[in-house]
């Protein structure tokens, strides 16, 4: 309990008497705090201050409200998430495309270059004028196109050997569950390739089978990253520049 004839209170009181809304004071960044998280008024907490399990879990809950309202209306804004087709964000409940990953150090390692595939953060050229205006957002492997995510997964020349191999196999999985006519142009093999489960969600009802499929989307993205990544390295090798780290392989 707070007492309020203390002293440390009525300096408390004196403070957010006398102090500015534009004041440096501890206790007035404490006031736009509470303000901002919805939380009670710094006047409500001095006279019933809370236990300290009950204030961290109201904090923590508006804390989750405060960024999921956020998140939640602004994901439509930004075009590079389009493909993780999230209506509700909740804090702790994970994406359903985390929902198949096991744990697995190949499977983390899959995951996280899907994940940067699906929100636009995989170091593509086309993200480089972005962080340079300077740099090109042509294909460095086959420099006919702008190296986007489609162009990368399903166009680039360059990986046309290995993506064949990928899609046969993504195919064999598909046939098996009867499912081989799901995708049919580029932008829903994108779709599937990235975020499968809108597309397959009313035809595939087993979680098992779900998480076959998203393993298969998983490994395709993988294997095109690492092909992309050993191809690039030959070239800056051929060009006498050093060749990036292995460890870029796990990335
Ligand atoms: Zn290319």
């Amino acid at each position: 309990m707070t007492d309020l004839d203390s002293v440390e209170n009525a300096i408390m009181c004196r403070q957010l008497a006398v102090k500015s809304w534009s004041s440096n004071s501890w206790l007035i960044h404490t006031r736009k705090l509470l303000a901002r998280y919805d939380l009670p008024a710094i006047h409500t907490l001095i006279e019933l201050c809370p236990s300290k399990s009950c204030w961290r879990s109201q904090t923590i809950t508006a804390v989750h409200r405060l960024w999921e309202k956020k998140i939640d209306t602004q994901i439509s804004l930004y075009p590079s998430l389009k493909m993780l087709h999230q209506d509700t964000y909740r804090i702790n409940h994970p994406h359903i495309i985390l929902d198949s990953v096991s744990p697995s150090v190949l499977d983390v390692r899959r995951i996280a270059t899907k994940l940067r595939l699906v929100t636009g953060t995989y170091g593509l050229q086309s993200n480089r004028p972005a962080f340079n205006q300077h740099n090109s957002t042509l294909c460095l492997l086959c420099c006919k196109e702008p190296e986007t995510r489609e162009h990368f997964l399903c166009h680039c020349p360059a990986l046309q050997a290995v993506r064949l191999h990928c899609l046969q196999e993504l195919h064999d999985t598909l046939s098996s569950y009867n499912l081989d006519t799901i995708y049919l142009t580029t932008e829903t093999l994108l779709q599937f390739l990235l975020n499968c489960r809108p597309l397959i969600m009313d035809k595939v009802t087993s979680p098992v089978e779900r998480s076959a499929i998203e393993s298969q989307t998983r490994r395709y993205c993988f294997i095109l990253h690492n092909e992309r990544f050993t191809k690039l390295n030959n070239l800056r090798t051929a060009r006498g520049l050093s060749r990036r780290p292995k460890m870029a392989l796990d990335e």
